[in-house]
């Protein structure tokens, strides 16, 4: 079923529940159908509704994208790619540009997994989730929509119509960066997304740093994020930074990494973020 509305989505998921799975990219759902990890009895195509496939920008609201929206429209998009750098690298390496051309940032983050490229850099841009159901729309923060492995908030008569982030000044910064052992078609071993507000004087005003494959859902790192305000934008400060994200990362140890060599992973990753990202808030 290829419905045209949002509303007409709700209708559907409210007659079929559980029994319907929302199709976006297909990248995701069309392989665990096929390999019977989920089951359905209606798959409902959302890209024929021009909210969910559209996005905007403005200096206001900042940005609203919609959720079936491809990962490379981000990336080459000249404006919103320098504007999100966390959010261009994400989408930049999500599988090779096949995928990119289909896959969307709404599916990546529908499917709630902990390794997922985009959901560290939506919580480091503070990105809040448009859900629509019988009742309306509510807005989540993405740092809380992951709930568990393939897990989140949503109900089963409930859809993602948007992400929303908000506007990025000039003095803003950010970036993603993830450990895989080969370069292409592989899952994050860590992934973290690091952004900056920088204040007049040099200073650190804001920041904020999400850290993924490191526990069930993708993490904020709140304290290492809070310890950063008012400092310099330093090697050291970065790498305290680092060392305080570590404290919240209790990862799984399996064949492509131990739990104590990704949580090396995380200091050396945080570090690395958080200078692309203060660089690209000086430049
Ligand atoms: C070869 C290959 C390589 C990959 N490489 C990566 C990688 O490097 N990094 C990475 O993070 N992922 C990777 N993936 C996984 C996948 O491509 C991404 O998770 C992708 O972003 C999913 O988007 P999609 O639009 O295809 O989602 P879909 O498959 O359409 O949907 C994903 C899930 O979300 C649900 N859903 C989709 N849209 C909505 C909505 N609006 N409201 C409610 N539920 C919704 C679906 O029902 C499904 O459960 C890869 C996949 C493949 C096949």
């Amino acid at each position: 079923m290829a419905p045209n509305s949002v509303s007409e989505v709700v209708s559907l998921l409210s007659e079929h529940g559980d029994r319907a799975k929302m199709l976006a990219g297909g990248t995701d759902i069309i392989v665990q159908l096929r390999e019977g990890l989920r089951e359905a009895d209606v798959v409902i195509d959302i890209k024929k509704i021009e909210d969910i496939t559209s996005f905007h920008y403005c200096e206001e609201n900042g940005l609203s994208l919609g959720a079936a929206v491809a990962c490379y429209h981000l990336y080459e998009h000249p404006q919103l790619s320098q504007l999100y750098g966390a959010l261009a690298d994400s989408t930049h390496i999500i599988g090779g540009w096949q995928i990119q051309s289909r896959a969307s940032v709404g599916g990546n983050l529908c499917n709630a997994s902990p390794a997922a490229d985009s959901i560290p850099s939506l919580i480091a841009l503070n990105a809040e989730a448009v859900i629509a159901g019988p009742e309306g729309q509510r807005t989540v923060a993405v740092q809380d929509f992951c709930t568990g492995p393939g897990r989140n908030v949503l109900e089963n008569n409930e859809l993602l119509v948007a992400i929303q982030i908000p506007a990025q000044g000039g003095e803003c910064g950010s970036a993603y960066e993830r450990f895989i052992p080969r370069n292409e078609m592989d899952i994050a071993v860590v992934g973290v997304g690091s952004w900056i507000r920088l204040s007049d004087d040099g200073t650190i005003a804001e920041s904020r740093i999400s850290l993924g494959a490191v526990a069930a859902t993708p993490l904020f790192a709140e304290e290492a994020s809070a310890s950063l305000v008012g400092k310099e934008p330093t090697e050291e400060n970065f790498a305290a930074a680092g060392e305080l994200a570590k404290k919240i990362a209790t990862p799984i140890s399996d064949m492509r990494g131990t739990d104590e060599y990704r949580t090396h992973l995380v200091g050396v990753l945080v570090k690395r973020t958080l200078t692309t990202a203060a660089l690209r808030a000086q430049n």
